[in-house]
C-alpha cells in the first residue's frame, strides 16, 4: 500500500547541493515495524518527511495505494497527512500553550470532529498512553517521557494507518526508553510503524524489520517484500479543515499566555477607537441639543409668513455663491458700472397675502397648530394717561414691532393653546373676554422702560402688577382721530378730548404672563399682545370711516399728501386706516415638532405650479437657525474624524507588526498543526483569528474608554455653556466602530498571516 519508487531529494544552500536522498526505492507492508538506522545526515528524516507528505521529493514517485502522488495537490498531502499519517518527534513538538488534552484533539479538530466525540476520543488515547490524569496539565508540566506518551497519543487518537516515528526515544533515558518502546510496538500491531533511531539494539529487540541508511542510500534491508507477497489493504483519505471557531480557541489559548503585550497592543490600537466616538458623542450629543432647541423655541419662532420673507433655499444661495464667486470678470479696467442684485434683495421674497391664501390657511388640518395670529397693518390709535395727570398718543407701530404683537389665538381643535404651554398666568385671567391686552413679561420681571413709558408709566419706579392690571387706555375711532382738512385729513392731537370721547374704545391689560421656567426662552424681554377681536372690532368701526372713503376716493396720500409709488401704495395706505382685512402677516405656532413639518409640507403645497411672484414663501426662523448650527457641527465632526483616523492608520500598522512578530514566534505551531494535517487557510485562519482578538479587545477597550470620557467631557461642557450630558454615545455608532476596529485589525494582520501559510512544514518544525 506504500511504496517509494526511485525518489531523490536535494537540497540546495547557495552552490553548494547536498544529495539527502539518492534513488531509494523500498516496498512497506501494511502491518510491520521497521526501523531505519544510519549515521546522522544519512537522510533519515528526510525519508520520513516525504513518506509523510510533509517534504516534496524532487524525482521518482511515491506510491499510495498503487496510485501515484505525483498529481496530489497540497490539499491533498494535507489530508494525507492528517488521517494516514500519524508523527512522533525526537522532540515531542507538542504545543506549550494549550493542554495536554487539547494537543492531542487538535488532529482531531483539524479532521472536523464534533466537540463531544472529541473529548471521548482524545481521553480515550491518552488512557492507552497512560496519560488520563494529567489530561488538563500543560506539556511544559510533564516529563519527557510523559510529554512523548502524549505525542503518541496524538499520533494514535486519529487512527492513522501509518506511523511516523523520528528518534522518539532520542532525548529519553534508557528505562524510559524501554516504556516507550513497548508502548510503539503495542501500537504497532495492526500498523505501519516506520522508526528512525540511532539506537541498533533497541531495533533489533522490536522492529520486524530493519532497513540502514547511508549517504541517502539503503546499504540493507533485513526483510525486503519478495516478489510472490500479496499486497494486502489501503490507505483512507478524508479532506481536513480547521473551523473558524477551533481557530479563535487556539489563538485565544495562545494570547492568554502574553495577557500583557496583548493589553498594551489593543490599548495603543484603541486610541484612534476613543477619538472617533468621543466625536460622534459629542456631534451626537449636539445634534440632539440642536434638535431640542428647535423644540423648545416653536412657541417663539412660529412660522412667518409676512410681507417680505428670508428665501434661504438651496438655489438662492447658489445664485449668491455666483455672485460672490465666479461668473464676472474681476478689476475689469472698462470704465463703467454694472448694475447687480443686492444680497438682501434676492434673498428676500415679496409676498402678496391674499384671500385666497388666508381660505388655504384656514383649510389647514387646525389641530396641527397650538396657535395663529393674523397681523393687520391697521394702527391702533391708543391713547393713554400718564402719571402726572397728561395724555400721549401710543405708537403701536405696525408689523415687525418687537414690542406690540397679536396674540395667537388658540385654535379650537388644539388641546393645549401655545400660550397655556409655554407661559405661567401671573396676575389676571387669559379667558376672560374682555377686549383686553396681555402683557408678557421677561424671566426677571423686567419690561422694556420704553413700553412703561408708553403706558403712561415713568419708566424709573417698578410698576405694581395691580398697577398694570388696572391701567386703562382708550382707543380712538378715525372720525374722531382724523380730522379733514378739505383735500386732506390730520390727526387731532388733542390727546386730552380724545380720550374723554364717549365712541372710544376702553381697553386693560387682562393679563400678565411669564414664560415658564423650564422652558427655554431665546427671545427673552417683554410685549405687549392685543387681541384680533379688538383688531377686528376696530376695522369693523374704521373700514366706514370718513378717511377711509376719502382715501379710497383719492389717488394721493391723504394723510401726507405724498404721490404714491412702487413703495408706498394705496393698499398700504387704506391697510393701515383699518379699510383692508386681509392681514400683513400670519403667524403659524405648530403644536408639536411632527406637526410642523405637515404644515411646511401644506404650505410648500401652495406654492407647486405657481409663478414666482405668486409664490408665499413662510420664514421658519429655528429651522434656519438648527440648520445653519447643524451644518457647522457635521463639517467640525467630518474634520476631527479624519484627524483620528490618521491614529488608525498608526495602529494598522502597528498591528501588522505584532501579527508579523507572533507568526515568527510561532512558527514551531505552524509546523506542528501542518504536520497534523493543517491546510495552509487553516494557518491563515489561526493568525487572522488572533488579529481578530485583538480587533474586538481594542474595539471594546476604546468604546469603555471613551463612554467613560463622555462623563468627565461633560461636566466641562457643562461649566462652559450650561447645557448638561452632551456628549451620548450612540449605540449604532458604537457597533459600527467596534466593526471597524476588527475589520481594520484583521486587514492589517493579513499579509503576515499569509506569509505564516506560506512557511514550509519542515522548516517550520525544524526552528527552535
Ligand atoms: P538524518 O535525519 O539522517 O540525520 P537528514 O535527513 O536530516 O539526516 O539530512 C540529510 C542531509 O540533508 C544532511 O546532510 C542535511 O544537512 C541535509 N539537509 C536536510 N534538510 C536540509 C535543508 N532543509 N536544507 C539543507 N540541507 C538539508
Ligand atoms: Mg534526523
Amino acid at each position: 500500500m506504500l511504496e517509494l519508487k526511485h525518489i531523490k531529494k536535494s537540497y540546495k544552500t547557495g552552490n553548494f547541493v547536498q544529495h539527502a536522498l539518492k534513488d531509494v526505492s523500498i516496498k512497506f507492508r501494511k502491518n510491520e515495524f521497521v526501523a531505519i538506522l544510519g549515521p546522522s545526515g544519512s537522510g533519515k528524516t528526510t525519508l520520513l518527511n516525504i513518506i509523510g507528505g510533509l517534504d516534496r521529493y524532487d524525482s521518482g514517485d511515491l506510491i499510495i495505494n498503487n496510485k501515484s502522488t505525483k498529481q496530489f495537490k497540497a490539499t491533498d498531502w494535507d489530508s494525507y497527512r492528517n488521517n494516514c499519517i500519524g508523527f512522533i518527534f525526537q522532540t515531542y513538538n507538542l504545543i506549550g500553550h494549550i493542554s495536554v488534552l487539547e494537543n492531542v484533539e487538535m488532529a482531531l479538530t483539524l479532521s472536523g470532529y464534533k466537540r463531544k466525540d472529541k473529548r471521548k476520543k482524545a481521553l480515550e488515547a491518552l488512557d492507552k498512553v497512560g496519560l488520563k490524569d494529567h489530561a488538563y496539565k500543560k506539556p511544559n508540566q510533564l516529563s519527557g517521557g510523559q510529554m512523548q506518551r502524549v505525542a503518541i497519543a496524538r499520533a494514535l487518537v486519529n487512527d492513522p494507518d501509518i506511523i511516523l516515528a523520528d528518534e522518539p526515544t532520542g532525548a529519553l533515558d534508557s528505562k524510559t526508553s524501554i516504556q516507550i518502546m513497548d508502548l510503539i510496538k503495542e501500537i504497532a500491531k495492526d500498523k505501519l510503524v516506520i522508526m528512525v533511531t540511532h539506537n541498533a539494539s533497541l531495533a533489533e529487540e522490536y522492529a520486524t524489520r530493519i532497513i540502514e541508511f547511508k549517504d541517502g542510500e539503503v546499504v540493507h534491508d533485513s526483510n525486503p517484500i519478495k516478489k510472490e507477497e500479496k499486497e494486502t489493504g489501503a490507505v483512507h483519505i478524508r479532506k481536513t479543515v480547521l473551523s473558524y471557531l477551533s481557530a479563535l480557541h487556539l489563538s485565544f489559548n495562545n494570547i492568554k499566555t502574553k495577557k500583557g503585550r496583548t493589553f498594551l497592543t489593543a490599548f495603543a490600537a484603541s486610541i484612534g477607537i476613543i477619538g472617533i466616538a468621543l466625536i460622534l458623542s459629542l456631534s451626537n450629543g449636539f445634534q440632539i441639543q440642536i434638535d431640542e432647541f428647535e423644540k423648545s423655541t416653536l412657541s417663539q419662532m412660529p412660522i412667518t409668513i409676512s410681507e417680505q420673507s428670508i428665501q434661504l433655499d438651496e438655489e438662492t444661495m447658489e445664485e449668491q455663491m455666483q455672485v460672490v464667486t465666479n461668473d464676472k470678470e474681476k478689476y475689469p479696467t472698462r470704465k463703467e458700472v454694472i448694475p447687480v442684485d443686492s444680497l438682501a434683495d434676492s434673498m428676500l421674497h415679496q409676498n402678496i397675502i391674499t384671500e385666497d391664501y388666508i381660505n388655504y390657511i384656514e383649510a389647514l388640518d387646525q389641530s396641527l397648530l397650538g396657535g395663529k395670529a393674523y397681523q393687520r397693518a391697521t394702527a391702533l390709535n391708543l391713547i393713554t394717561e400718564k402719571e402726572d395727570g397728561t395724555y400721549q398718543k401710543v405708537n403701536t407701530g405696525t408689523t415687525m414691532n418687537d414690542m406690540w404683537q397679536v396674540f395667537p389665538s388658540r385654535t379650537e381643535e388644539a388641546e393645549a393653546g401655545v400660550v397655556e404651554e409655554n407661559y405661567d398666568v401671573l396676575a389676571g385671567n387669559l379667558d376672560s373676554k374682555e377686549l383686553g391686552l396681555i402683557l408678557a413679561i421677561d424671566s426677571k420681571n423686567g419690561v422694556n422702560k420704553t413700553l412703561l413709558e408708553t403706558l403712561g408709566f415713568s419708566g424709573e419706579e417698578n410698576v405694581s402688577f395691580d398697577q398694570l392690571l388696572g391701567k386703562e387706555m382708550k382707543v380712538v375711532l378715525n372720525n374722531d382721530y382724523y380730522q379733514n382738512y378739505g383735500n386732506y385729513f390730520m390727526p387731532n392731537t388733542d390727546y386730552e378730548a380724545l380720550y374723554q370721547n364717549e365712541n372710544d374704545i376702553t381697553v386693560r391689560i387682562k393679563a400678565i404672563i411669564r414664560g415658564k421656567e423650564d422652558k427655554e426662552m431665546i427671545t427673552n424681554g417683554s410685549t405687549m399682545y392685543y387681541t384680533e377681536a379688538l383688531i377686528d372690532q376696530v376695522i369693523d368701526q374704521n373700514k366706514e370711516s370718513d378717511i377711509v372713503k376719502a382715501q379710497e376716493e383719492r389717488d394721493y396720500n391723504i394723510l401726507s399728501g405724498s404721490a404714491f409709488d412702487e413703495e408706498n401704495t394705496k393698499e398700504i395706505a387704506l391697510s393701515y386706516l383699518g379699510a383692508d382685512t386681509v392681514p400683513s402677516a400670519i403667524y403659524l405656532y405648530p403644536k408639536d415638532f411632527n406637526s410642523k413639518d405637515e404644515i411646511t409640507e401644506y404650505l410648500d403645497k401652495y406654492n407647486e405650479g405657481k409663478e414666482e411672484q405668486d409664490q408665499i414663501v413662510y420664514t421658519d426662523m429655528a429651522a434656519m437657525m438648527s440648520d445653519l448650527s447643524g451644518n457647522i457641527m457635521d463639517a467640525i465632526t467630518v474634520v476631527l474624524i479624519a484627524f483620528s483616523s490618521i491614529s488608525l492608520v498608526v495602529s494598522s500598522i502597528m498591528i501588522a507588526i505584532i501579527t508579523y512578530i507572533s507568526v515568527l514566534e510561532r512558527t514551531k505551531e505552524i509546523g506542528i498543526l501542518r504536520a497534523l494535517g493543517a491546510r495552509g487557510k487553516d494557518i491563515t485562519r489561526v493568525f487572522n483569528a488572533e488579529t481578530m482578538i485583538i480587533g474586538f479587545c481594542s474595539g471594546v477597550l476604546g468604546l469603555l474608554i471613551a463612554y467613560l470620557l463622555t462623563f468627565p467631557a461633560n461636566r466641562v461642557i457643562e461649566n462652559l455653556t450650561g447645557l448638561a450630558g452632551v456628549a451620548k454615545l450612540n449605540p449604532i455608532h458604537a457597533l459600527i466602530l467596534l466593526i471597524i476596529s476588527i475589520t481594520l485589525t484583521v486587514l492589517s494582520g493579513f499579509i503576515p498571516a499569509k506569509m505564516a501559510s506560506k512557511k514550509d512544514p519542515v522548516v517550520a518544525l525544524r526552528t527552535e
